[in-house]
């Protein structure tokens, strides 16, 4: 489920969808980084969370490229999204670029609504009207700066959303491959699916277009989520980012386990820890893929170099699992998918009430919990309330005296005592 805010620059995009996710204005900043972040958000609206995506954090700055981006930013966004908001501006009036957004959204099935901004006043509500002359059945006039109008908007939005929220591919173990363009993750699936066709049972474009490849693996179940295929969309250097991004935020969701995919040669980059952030948020498995390993030369430290490296800048999730890998002359290919798996099982895990309370009782007492107001706070008992992802309940007297740094110390003697790795955990506590 995602929603795409589509518009030309200036319509009020990103004061939308910041009014809409409910952040404060973002500072405008020119690091890549930092627009690119702005760019994904979540609305909360009659009891659901509805990802959306802000089209406008990816303009070209030069002027001859700008026409042919938009216009693809427009494919991409019907391809990818659920619903699209285009946006346009009542004090500007319907434009060349507005009626030729509209000509592409009628070639498509996804559902667009019309966002007529910069309502602020009657007067301009009324103004409003002027946008009918698109041919949309329906206008939504808003003003994304003083919130009039988003409500009817949002009520609108999820009419046409689908009923409910896809989660993890049914029983079949979801691994999705991401990674920053050009980093080899269409060489990786090519090298794992090229070497034996046959293990390939189905590929298809089932949601959207991700292709996805139904794969049977050592007697087991599996869908490859693919989230290369993207040369092909986007010619323009800054949808090419978009498109990726996009995509990987869909396949995160969809994801049991996340193989990250980065470039030996390049290391990690922001986007890349924003992926094991989404990653970590959404519950799913992660294992660091570092491929074009033939291109590195070597000594006997060299790995353990770079694993360091990895650790260093992952710091809290310097669990997840490291695999050097090169698509190209396929070393470890299979290693990479192994360990993918593992990782999946790890998350599916159980840990027994009684194995769990002996290694709680044993990490209290090297470690009692800090006082609170003046109180012990004491640690019952505990107990793994669910696996698939797993989540650990801690009863206590104080819930509210367990600090951060001792949820820390508590789920490093998890990992430590069972294992665990590249699989977030969800430590709660609770009064008893
Ligand atoms: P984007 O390029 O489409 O993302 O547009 P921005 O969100 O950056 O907004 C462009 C300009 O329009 C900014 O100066 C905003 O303050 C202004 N703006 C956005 N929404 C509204 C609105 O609802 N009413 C008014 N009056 N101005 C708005
Ligand atoms: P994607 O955009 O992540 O799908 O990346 P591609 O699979 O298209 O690979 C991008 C480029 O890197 C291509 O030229 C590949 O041949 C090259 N490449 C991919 N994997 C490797 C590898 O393991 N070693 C080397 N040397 N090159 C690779």
């Amino acid at each position: 489920m995602l929603v795409a805010i589509v518009g030309r620059p200036n319509v009020g995009k990103s004061t939308l969808f910041n009014r809409l996710t409910g952040r404060k204005r973002a500072i405008v900043d020119d690091q890549p980084g930092v627009t690119r972040d702005r760019v994904y958000g979540e609305i909360e609206w009659g009891g659901r969370t509805i990802p959306v995506v802000d089209t406008g954090g990816y303009v070209p700055h030069s002027a001859e490229r700008f026409e042919s981006a938009i216009r693809e930013q427009v494919d991409i966004a019907l391809s990818d999204a659920d619903v699209v908001l285009f946006v346009t501006d009542v004090t500007t009036g319907i434009t060349d670029i507005d009626e030729e957004m509209t000509q592409r959204f009628r070639r498509s099935d996804t559902p667009v609504l019309l966002v007529a901004n910069k309502a602020d006043n009657d007067e301009r509500r009324w103004a409003a009207n002027e946008m009918y002359g698109l041919g949309f059945d329906e206008i939504y006039p808003v003003s994304a700066s003083n919130g009039i109008g988003t409500g009817e908007l949002l009520d609108a939005l999820l009419e046409k959303l689908p009923e409910t929220e896809e989660t993890a591919l049914d029983e079949r173990t979801g691994i999705a491959v991401i990674g920053r363009p050009n980093v080899g993750k269409s060489s990786f699936i090519n090298a794992l699916l090229g070497f034996d066709r046959s293990i390939v049972t189905e590929i298809s474009g089932t949601t959207r277009d991700a292709v996805h490849s139904q794969v049977e693996y050592e007697g087991r179940e599996l869908t490859l989520i693919d989230t290369a295929g993207l040369r092909k969309k986007a010619k323009v250097k800054e949808n090419i980012e978009f498109y990726s991004a996009l995509r990987s935020e869909r396949a995160v969701r969809e994801a049991d386990v996340c193989i990250l995919m980065v470039d030996a040669t390049v290391g990690l980059e922001n986007q890349d820890v924003r992926v094991f952030r989404q990653a970590e948020k959404h519950k799913k498995g992660m294992v660091l893929a570092v491929n074009k390993w033939d291109l590195v030369e070597k000594d006997t430290k060299t790995a353990k170099r770079y694993e360091e490296y990895f650790h260093r800048i992952l710091d809290r999730q310097s669990h997840v699992p490291i695999v050097f890998t090169s698509a190209v002359t396929r070393q470890r290919v299979y290693k990479v998918l192994d360990t993918a798996l593992e990782v999946a099982d790890e998350r599916a895990k159980r840990v027994s009430t009684s194995t769990l309370n002996d290694m709680v009782q044993a990490a209290v007492e090297a470690h009692h919990p800090p006082t609170y107001r003046g109180n012990y706070v004491r640690i019952k008992y505990a107990t793994q309330v669910r696996a698939d992802p797993p989540v650990f309940a801690f009863f206590c007297n104080h819930p509210d005296g367990v600090k951060e740094s001792y949820r820390r110390y508590l789920e490093g003697k998890l990992r430590k005592s069972f294992g665990f790795d590249g699989v977030p955990l969800t430590l709660v506590f609770k009064q008893k």
